[in-house]
C-alpha cells in the first residue's frame, strides 16, 4: 500500500521574517518538483510570506505550528483555526512535546485541538512520543497508545483518515541522539496494528506515520527505509536548506 511521504519541517521559534522567507524560498528552488509532500511549519509570522513563496508549488504546504481550541473569543495572544485557513495554511501540529512540557497540553486538551483542526478543514499533524525514563522502563509502547487513545481514536473513520501521526521518541528531540531505525519501526509497525484494530486495515495502512527526533542528512535515508516510516518530522535540520533538502530528496 502507497502512503503519502512527507518531509516536514518544524522551524519551532527560530528564524526572523527575512531569514525564513529566504529558507523557504531556497527550499523552492532546490526541490522544484516531487511526488512527495513538503510541509513548512513556521512561526505564525512567518506564515503568509512563506506562503507567498511556495503557493505555485503543489507539492510544497503551509503548517502552524499549534493553535487554540475554541472557535474565536477572548484568548488574548491565541490564533484559531479559521485564521490559519484564511492566510492558507493547510496543516497544524498538534501535540508536540515541547506544547506537552512547557505548556502543559494533556491528552484531553489535545483531543479538542485534533476536533478543532479538523472542524476548521485543516489537518492535524498529531505528534506523540515517550520520556527516556518510559522508553528505558519498557513501557514506551503502551504510553504512546495511551496517547492516542485519549486524544485521537474518538474520531470517525473519515476525519481518522485525514490525519497525519508524528511519532517523535522525546529522548531524540533536539538531542542528536536518534532512535535507531529498528526503534523508529518497531513503535510505528505497532502504532499501525492499533490503528488496524481500533478502525480498520484499509485505514492503518492509509495513514501516515512520520518519525521525529534528531532527523539528519546523514541517517534519514536508513530512517526513511522502514516499512512503517513514511518520512519525518524535522527540527534542526530543516532550517538548513541544504540538509532538509537531502531529506526531502530521500523520501
Ligand atoms: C521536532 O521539532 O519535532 C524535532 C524532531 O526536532 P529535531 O529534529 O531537532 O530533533
Amino acid at each position: 500500500m502507497s502512503r503519502l511521504q512527507i518531509a516536514a519541517g518544524n522551524w519551532k521559534m527560530n528564524k526572523n521574517l527575512e531569514e525564513g522567507v529566504a529558507l523557504a524560498t531556497a527550499l523552492v528552488e532546490a526541490n522544484p518538483s516531487s511526488d512527495q509532500l513538503v510541509i513548512l511549519a513556521t512561526p505564525f509570522i512567518h506564515l503568509q510570506a512563506v506562503g507567498a513563496v511556495i503557493k505555485d508549488v503543489p507539492h510544497f504546504k503551509l503548517a502552524a505550528q499549534n493553535c487554540h481550541q475554541a472557535e474565536k473569543g477572548a484568548y488574548t495572544g491565541e490564533i484559531s483555526v479559521e485564521m490559519l485557513k484564511s492566510i492558507g495554511v493547510e496543516y497544524v501540529i498538534i501535540g508536540h512535546s515541547e506544547r506537552r512540557e512547557y505548556f502543559k497540553e494533556d491528552n484531553a486538551l489535545l483531543a479538542q485541538k485534533i476536533d478543532a483542526v479538523l472542524a476548521g478543514g485543516l489537518i492535524p499533524i498529531f505528534c506523540c512520543g515517550e520520556s527516556l525514563t518510559i522508553r528505558e522502563a519498557g513501557t514506551h509502547v503502551d504510553f504512546v497508545a495511551n496517547q492516542l487513545k485519549e486524544s485521537i481514536f474518538h474520531l470517525s473513520d473519515a476525519d481518522f483518515s485525514k490525519l497525519v501521526i508524528a511519532y517523535e521518541p522525546i529522548w531524540a528531540i533536539g538531542t542528536g541522539v536518534t532512535a535507531s531505525p529498528a526503534q523508529a519501526q518497531d513503535m510505528q509497525a505497532a502504532l499501525r496494528q492499533l490503528i488496524a484494530k481500533q478502525y480498520s486495515q484499509e485505514i492503518a495502512d492509509g495513514t501516515s506515520i512520520l518519525y521525529g527526533g534528531s532527523v539528519k542528512p546523514a541517517n534519514c535515508n536508513d530512517l526513511f527505509s522502514q516499512a512503517d516510516v513514511d518520512g519525518g518530522l524535522v527540527g534542526g535540520a530543516s532550517l538548513k536548506a541544504e540538509d532538509f533538502t537531502t531529506i526531502i530528496k530521500a523520501l
